[in-house]
């Protein structure tokens, strides 16, 4: 396997990698840094170069050392979740994980996840909050106070989910929701928001907008000094091919999760034939997991790791979707 001694020789949660330990695969790592730093066309490199570097390495069993999952789904929360925050970290860490974000529709996780992290040794476990109606919608206030919580562990600021405009108007029905934009221009208020995100080095998340929001909002979140975006779940989202390729030129990383597969909404091949076009630099995996009756977070993982080496996926660029790019989305060194 792979270098695999070496991972697993690492302690987990440190996040130096020392002179003399060149555990970047070169060509993958130039790949991701140039998605970060927003250079268009770079992107597929990766997907190239991995692919070829790393036939014949997808034998093994999976690993899940050094993967992060930024899609973590646990309880407390308003709608049944099969385990709460402590037993999702433990039971990452258990299987190898890095780190974990903790992600609530409802409330904000920066508090939970520090106090998960005084429970559970051996991983990284971050939170945010979502801006949806239960904390005021686009509320700068509730970001501002996210930020400075205790513990410092508060890192990602997701845009409305399940309040979002494109989302309730898709989904076909509910009258009320939180614009993010007026007449096609961003709403004051999420003009402040990112100027928080920037000041706190935090991360944006794109929540359920839609792909022509997430388009119009990339450029002005850049502008306003945001530094690391994430676009949610970008194929349940409704993004075409070329709106993938637009937000990947503008220096946003695509999420690509399992739940989708899992429950049967996309295939493996749908993100396969994603990754081809646009490298694995362009991507990362997460669970979207927690949820009553489905695979713990780990499981589904492990599961989706599996179906994309299946599917020809090269062990270096699942390195590049599954720990380096959600890694530096929380601001971690590269594994
Ligand atoms: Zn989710």
């Amino acid at each position: 396997m792979r270098d695999g001694g070496r991972r697993l020789a690492r302690i987990p949660g440190s996040s130096r990698i020392g002179p003399g330990m060149p555990a970047i695969p070169l060509l993958a790592a130039a790949a991701a840094l140039a998605v970060v730093a927003g250079a268009p066309g770079v992107a597929g490199v990766g997907g190239v170069a991995g692919a070829q570097a790393s036939s014949g390495a997808q034998e093994g069993p999976v690993s899940l050392e050094g993967v992060v999952d930024l899609h973590v789904h646990a309880g407390p929360d308003s709608r049944p979740r099969s385990v709460d925050d402590i037993e999702a970290a433990r039971a990452a860490r258990d299987a190898g994980l890095r780190a974990i974000l903790l992600k609530n529709h409802f409330t904000m996780t920066a508090d939970r996840a520090a106090l998960a992290m005084g429970q559970v040794e051996g991983i990284e476990i971050f939170g945010g909050v979502v801006l949806n109606r239960a904390v005021g919608g686009i509320n700068p206030e509730a970001v501002r106070q996210m930020a400075t919580f205790s513990g410092g562990r508060g890192k990602v600021v997701w845009l409305p989910t399940f309040d979002a405009e494109h989302y309730v108007t898709a989904a076909g029905g509910g009258a009320s929701y939180v614009p993010i934009l007026a007449g096609g221009e961003p709403l004051p208020a999420v003009l402040e928001v990112f100027a928080l995100i920037a000041e706190h080095d935090l991360t944006l998340a794109m929540g359920h907008s839609g792909p022509g929001e997430v388009l119009r909002l990339i450029p002005e979140a850049k502008r306003l000094g945001v530094r690391r975006i994430l676009v949610t779940h970008v194929f349940s989202q409704g993004a075409t091919r070329d709106q993938m390729r637009q937000m990947v030129d503008e220096g946003a990383l695509l999420e690509i999760d399992w739940l989708a597969v899992h429950t049967g909404g996309r295939t493996i091949d749908d993100y396969v034939s994603a990754i081809r076009a646009l490298g694995a630099g362009a991507f990362f995996l997460s669970s979207d997991l927690g949820q009553e009756g489905n695979p713990l977070h780990a499981e589904g993982l492990r599961d989706y790791i599996r179906a994309l080496r299946e599917a020809g996926v090269g062990d270096e660029e699942i390195d590049v979707m599954a720990r380096r790019n959600p890694a530096r989305l929380l601001g971690l060194d590269p594994w």
